[in-house]
């Protein structure tokens, strides 16, 4: 299966994307990730991608296209895939019709503004495997500290709260009108993701099941 998972950021798409990768046995392609992990190497692509990335704002086009492709075309896509985080624009979800990638359906998971920053301003993810916690919904055992690698848990740059709003303000802007993209291709699936983690992962899986 070809997915693209859509919604706000901090709507739950990366966790949503790990339980369908166990599920469905593809890989979940997260575009924040490998962009943060280019900054954190100091990659060519991660000099070029920091500023927007720590000002909330979207990275050019043209950077993240680019980076899709060269995934994409990896071995393990091969029986399928799942975009967490592109595309972000309608230009993007143009590139990808232009790379004749087939999409089945772009699964939008939303969440209400409020929550949003609720959600976003109380996250913490482990400064080493990028796990990722809730000081009030999903705390690690041990405070401060990630309970699968033990490493020091740190809030992203971009979940402070100036930044979140900037980042929801880009979202409804630029992302939004992807929706609508899809939809008019008959392939937009709503799931509600205002319930916890497990609520969410059995809409999830029970809409991509009437897909199949
Ligand atoms: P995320 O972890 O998906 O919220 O992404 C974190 C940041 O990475 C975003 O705020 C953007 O700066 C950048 N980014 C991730 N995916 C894209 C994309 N498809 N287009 C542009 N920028 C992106």
């Amino acid at each position: 299966m070809n997915l693209i998972l859509l919604g706000a950021p901090g709507a739950g798409k990366g966790t949503q994307a790990e339980c369908i990768c166990n599920v469905y046995g593809i890989p979940a392609i997260s575009t924040g990730n490998i962009i943060r992990e280019a900054v954190k190497n100091g990659t060519e692509l991660g000099e070029k991608a920091k500023a927007f990335l720590d000002a909330g704002a979207l990275v050019t086009d043209e950077l993240v296209i680019a980076l899709v492709k060269d995934r994409l075309a990896q071995p393990d896509c091969q029986n399928g895939f799942i975009l967490d985080g592109f595309p972000r624009t309608v230009v993007q979800a143009e590139a990808l019709d232009q790379m004749n990638v087939k999409i089945d359906t772009a699964l939008d998971i939303e969440v209400a503004d409020e929550a949003i920053v609720s959600r976003l301003s109380g996250r913490r993810v482990c400064s080493s495997c990028g796990a990722s916690y809730h000081l009030e919904y999903n705390p690690s055992k041990t405070e401060g500290k990630c309970d699968s690698c033990g490493a020091d848990l740190v809030q992203r740059k971009d979940d402070h709260p100036a930044t979140v709003l900037e980042r929801l303000r880009v979202y409804h802007e630029q992302t939004e009108p992807v929706k609508e993209y899809y939809s008019k291709q008959g392939k937009l699936t709503v799931v509600d993701g205002q319930g916890g983690v497990k609520d969410t992962s059995e809409l999830v899986l029970k809409a991509l099941e009437a897909v199949k």
